[in-house]
């Protein structure tokens, strides 16, 4: 009994951590899609009035759902983007989670989900897969190939597989 409530905690914060960063993601890849130039810079804003987002604004999909996908300040709708990219970073998290466990090959996985939700997100924004995420991603398989033991032949042909 204490194991699976242990499992149901750790699933509880894996998919809030996914959630979050599905947002971050999403936010990050939409202000890359209008041009700005940093887009990890700045508080989130209405897309529409510009207004800075709140605490109680940013709950990822809570917040949404409470708000029926409309801004609390100006009434527009919210792009259903931003509670795909939360609900997509939650999903991928626990079922990693589920899958690995609490192990270093997890964070592997982590990196290469979040690696892909990136992607997805560009190309949704903008209909481009930005080269330097691809190069991430062929990076980001080559590390973790060392990391988790593996040769160098291997890990040099895991990051051509991508390149
Ligand atoms: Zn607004």
């Amino acid at each position: 009994m204490e194991e699976q409530l242990l499992t149901a905690y750790l699933c509880f914060w894996l998919a809030v951590l996914g959630a979050v960063l599905g947002s971050f993601l999403d936010c990050a890849a939409s202000r890359w899609a209008a041009g700005d130039p940093h887009p990890f810079r700045g508080r989130s804003r209405c897309g529409s009035c510009g207004h800075t987002l709140g605490a109680r604004d940013l709950v990822p999909v809570f917040s949404f759902l409470l708000r029926r996908g409309r801004c609390r300040w100006c009434g527009e709708a919210i792009p259903a983007r931003c509670l795909v990219s939360e609900l997509a970073g939650a999903a991928a998290f626990l079922c990693l989670g589920l899958r690995f466990g609490l192990s270093l090959e997890l964070g592997q996985w982590f990196a290469f989900a979040a690696l892909l939700l990136a992607l997805s997100l560009t190309d949704w924004a903008a209909r481009i897969l930005p080269d330097k995420l691809l190069l991430l991603l062929a990076a980001n398989r080559a590390v973790w190939f060392f990391v988790l033991g593996h040769g160098v032949r291997e890990g040099l042909e895991a990051a051509k597989a991508f390149a």
